[in-house]
């Protein structure tokens, strides 16, 4: 992967909805497969749980992939900021009235939990055939 999250063309960015450091594996693994990085919200960092992907928005970096997966984050102005004129919006939150929709060119409603593995498995038999 490329180190920097400005000039990655596919951003997969995670929020506290992902539950914990745990879930950045899961999205390294979509991230992988789909030639991008991996970026987080603010909460991530606050928490600890990433001390590596840079923090999208306001107080820090301002991406515009052609793809942002968002995963578990929930449309905070500041976020948003960051990131709203990236290319493909995808989201998946599990609150179906979550900000974040309101800016998603296609929304997934659902935990990560079971939306990200259903992904992965997708993605590695589409390129495995
Ligand atoms: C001065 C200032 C500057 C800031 N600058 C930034 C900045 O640059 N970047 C930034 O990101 N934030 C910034 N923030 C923080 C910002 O206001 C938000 O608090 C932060 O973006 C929220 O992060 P989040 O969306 O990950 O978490 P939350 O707001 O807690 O949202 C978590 C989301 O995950 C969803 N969810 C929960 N469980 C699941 C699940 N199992 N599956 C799917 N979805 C789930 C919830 O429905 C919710 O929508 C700043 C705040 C201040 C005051």
């Amino acid at each position: 992967m490329t180190a920097s999250i400005t000039e990655a063309r596919v951003l997969v960015a995670g929020g506290r909805g992902i539950g914990g450091p745990e879930g950045f594996q899961m999205l390294r693994r979509v991230a992988n497969l789909l030639g991008g990085e991996i970026a987080c919200s603010r909460a991530c960092l606050e928490a600890g749980w990433i001390d590596t992907a840079p923090q999208v928005g306001q107080t820090r970096k301002t991406v515009r992939p052609d793809l942002y997966l968002a995963c578990g984050i929930s449309g905070a102005f500041q976020h948003v900021t960051g990131m709203e004129n990236s290319g493909l919006i995808i989201s998946i939150n599990k609150n179906p009235a979550a900000p974040i929709f309101d800016i998603s060119d296609f929304g997934i409603v659902g935990s990560v939990e079971i939306i990200l593995p259903a992904l992965i498995q997708a993605l590695e038999q589409y390129y495995s055939e």
